[in-house]
């Protein structure tokens, strides 16, 4: 038996999507801090990550504009840990802002993962809103290949395509890497 088959760390590795957003504080290096978590985790690899978007606030209007971006992961974590993972590194930043019972300053979803269907109240995959929103769609459309074995390029040009013309959001800036 070789060491990868005894080791949970080395074994099975997926890709996921992940969108992160902030809108409070200072916002660049929020989302900068969290890909620096994300990659600090042993068990997660920050690959690939898109163009910084500003968009408008969906929903609640009254509040200040999201820097919005995506990353795709490489983990060996089953998805409800890797969900977990986001929570903590969301806690963690939201404590160091001091924001009084305000809103988060970050916000990490978990869009897809190589097209794994979960339906629990924790966690829903595939993301069951990204296919509605521009900043979703369009940061992940900067990393999603081609070739995405698991069909999440054709969901996202599809999506786009039904949308129609974008609106609420501008690029931004270039990629912050961890
Ligand atoms: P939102 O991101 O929709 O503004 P929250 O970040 O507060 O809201 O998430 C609310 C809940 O959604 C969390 O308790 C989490 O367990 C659940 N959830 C279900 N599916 C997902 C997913 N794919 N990614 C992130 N959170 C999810
Ligand atoms: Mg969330």
């Amino acid at each position: 038996m070789t060491p990868d088959m005894t080791s949970n760390s080395t074994s099975e590795r997926s890709e996921a999507y992940i969108a992160l957003g902030a809108n409070l504080g200072r916002r660049e290096e929020t989302l900068r801090e969290a890909l620096r978590m994300l990659n600090a985790h042993a068990e997660i690899e920050v690959l690939r990550v898109s163009d910084l978007y500003e968009t408008d606030p969906v929903g609640y209007a009254d509040q200040p504009p999201f820097l919005n971006m995506a990353a795709a992961v490489g983990t060996s974590l089953a998805p409800h840990k890797l969900l977990e993972a986001m929570q903590d590194i969301e806690d963690r930043l939201g404590r160091v802002r001091d924001i009084r019972f305000g809103p988060r300053t970050a916000d990490l979803d978990l869009l897809w993962m190589e097209g794994l269907t979960i339906a629990s109240e924790a966690l829903t995959l595939p993301h069951p809103r990204m296919h509605e929103r521009f900043f979703v769609l369009i940061p992940l459309a900067d990393i999603v290949p081609e070739q995405e074995p698991s069909g999440l390029r054709t969901l996202v040009d599809d999506s786009l395509i039904e949308l129609g013309e974008a609106s609420g959001i501008v690029r931004f800036g270039p990629p912050l890497f961890p």
